[in-house]
């Protein structure tokens, strides 16, 4: 058995007027996050995190913020790439463990939805998926959300 392990982080100021997306889910809330695709701090983080633990380029090199074709993006295509190098490498995602940093929106109304959404995105089944909030406890100014996250990804030795 061979196994891999990855560290993702992220995150982004809010943007009134904008969509707030969390591991793909449209979260109903009066603020999106700001970034040149759809802002979705979780699903940069999960999709840095599985680039790391493979030893591929990070999700800022691979698509760049200056290039025009990420303008607006959903970040879903971000995490495709990279599951796409798991599935490359013979690899596969044994489990995922997020922490959201956000004094608002409140995560536990949504956790079970995201963690929802995050399986059928990996294709991993959803109790191998950890998603937990915490909010700043004073520490920063609240202006926007950060995610953590970290992937074991693993493949049975070959011959
Ligand atoms: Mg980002």
């Amino acid at each position: 058995m061979k196994v891999k392990v990855g560290l993702g982080f992220d995150s982004h100021e809010f943007e009134e007027g904008k969509t707030l997306y969390l591991g793909g889910l449209k979260i109903d809330f009066p603020y999106g996050l700001r970034g040149h695709s759809d802002g979705d701090v979780l699903l940069h983080a999960v999709t840095d995190a599985i680039l790391g633990a493979l030893g591929e380029p990070d999700i800022g090199e691979l698509f760049s913020d200056k290039d025009e074709r990420w303008k607006g993006a959903s970040s879903r295509l971000f995490l495709e790439e990279a599951l796409r190098r798991v599935r490359d490498k013979g690899y596969e995602i044994f489990n995922l463990d997020c922490v959201l940093i956000a004094d608002e929106p409140k995560v536990s109304p949504h956790k079970s939805a995201i963690k929802e959404s995050l399986s059928k995105l990996l294709g991993i089944p959803s109790e191998n998926i950890s998603i937990k909030g915490k909010r700043r406890e004073g520490f920063c100014e609240a202006k926007g959300m950060a995610c953590m996250c970290v992937v074991l990804l693993g493949k049975l030795d070959e011959g």
